[in-house]
């Protein structure tokens, strides 16, 4: 019987072959391993695709712990590691892509996501059409007979809007098209990709997973059909990982269903804190019926977490950077996940590199959160002072 997310997520990748009986595995560092006969040697350079011991680029008992770790939580067939959740994303999508091909990428995929369809693929001669998060049906008319990839993130990007999964993967494999998630948000737990027609899950264990705001690491989770091209692609492009940041990273497992849920509590307190306030135009919250795609979060996901935004009714650089600079609780900075709170503003002109079809076209500064496990008091109590400051400098033009 398959056993809930949350045991998963206690008992995942906890075979004694990696631990040696003891509940974590050991940091296994290693570049050279020792064969004790030829025979040995031989049998562990010929199978590339075993969990063996071989060469530390291969990985150690650490990985091999944390990659089933996510394969059993994720799904799947196997999980390539990556030193990043960009380096990932990049070599995803070199693995199945080839000079003249076509991808089809969500506008609202993250930043660097952008850049390296823009810059890579664009000199490897491999052609990007960007599409509207909410395309749904519509991403019939995208296709050409050399689309080998669908490229997905839901929720988007800073504004959030959800995507119909379901039915681009369906119209998708119509057309043999692969199907990637960036599934960050959804880290594994709260969306169940493989349920759901992707091929390749991908994830920033950075973010939700590590969760304490102090690794950097991406993973690939894939379905059986396209492991063996994908685990290839992650192997010869020379892509590895630290055992210490994959073992931060399986600790980080052990608590995410919880850290998730209270993230998510706080985060809806505030969310909805803030759809009462004079100064926002509307909360951008998967949970909220005024998020995009709110219905498909409703349908696909089992839980939401700290991360979303929210657009105020007017752009005013100079009141936002009086409510941004004299916060206590939230920090400034980039990435999410830890168990910290974080602000960043985009101001409305932003959006027109961010965006090239579904500039959302907001007259107001969006502000993105992260919320963390402080208590909700103490972050609310910021953010009215926060406002106080922001109204005191529009007053003071
Ligand atoms: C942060 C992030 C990434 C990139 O992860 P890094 O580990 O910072 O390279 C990719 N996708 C999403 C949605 C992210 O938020």
């Amino acid at each position: 019987m398959p056993h809930g997310k949350k045991t998963q997520m206690v008992t995942a990748g906890r075979d004694p072959k990696w631990t040696q009986g003891v509940v974590n595995p050991p940091v296994q560092r290693a570049s050279t391993i020792l064969f004790d006969t030829v025979a040995d040697k031989k049998k562990a350079t010929i199978n590339r695709a075993n969990k063996t011991l071989f060469y530390g680029r291969r990985g150690t008992n650490t990985h091999f712990a944390f990659q089933q770790a996510m394969t059993e939580i994720e799904g799947g067939a196997g999980c390539a590691l990556f030193p990043s959740g960009a380096a990932a994303i990049a070599n995803s999508i070199l693995a199945f892509v080839e000079t003249g091909d076509h991808i089809l990428m969500v506008d609202t995929c993250y930043e660097p996501t952008r850049d390296f369809c823009n810059v890579i693929m664009k000199k490897m001669g491999v052609e990007t059409t960007y599409y509207d998060p909410m395309i749904g049906e519509g991403i019939r008319s995208l296709i050409q007979p050399n689309t080998k990839v669908l490229f997905t993130e839901s929720p988007g990007s800073i504004t959030m809007e959800v995507q119909d999964i379901p039915k681009l993967s369906n119209i998708a494999h119509e057309h043999d098209i692969i199907v990637m998630l960036d599934n960050t948000w959804g880290a594994g737990v709260n969306f169940s990709p493989f349920d759901y027609g992707v091929d390749i899950s991908i994830q920033a264990a950075t973010k939700y997973i590590g969760g304490h705001s102090d690794i950097m690491l991406g993973t690939a989770t894939s379905t059986a059909e396209h492991w063996d091209q994908l685990r290839e692609q992650c192997y010869l492009m020379g892509q590895c990982v630290s055992p210490d940041d994959v073992y931060m990273a399986l600790r980080g497992i052990r608590t995410l269903g919880i850290r998730l849920k209270q993230h998510d509590e706080n985060g809806l307190k505030i969310a909805n804190w803030l759809a009462k306030r004079p100064e926002v135009d509307h909360v951008r919250h998967p949970s909220l019926a005024s998020c995009p795609g709110h219905e498909f979060f409703k349908r696909d996901f089992s839980g939401g977490n700290g991360l979303f935004s929210f657009v105020l009714k007017h752009s005013h650089p100079k009141a936002t950077t009086a409510l941004l600079d004299g916060m206590t609780h939230f920090g400034m900075g980039y990435s999410w996940g830890g168990f910290e709170s974080l602000i960043l503003a985009t101001e409305p002109s932003s959006f027109n590199s961010l965006r090239t079809i579904a500039n959302p076209q907001f007259s107001g500064t969006l502000i993105r959160l992260h919320i963390g496990l402080e208590d909700v008091e103490d972050l609310i109590q910021d953010l009215e002072t926060g406002f106080e400051r922001y109204n005191a400098a529009i007053k003071n033009g």
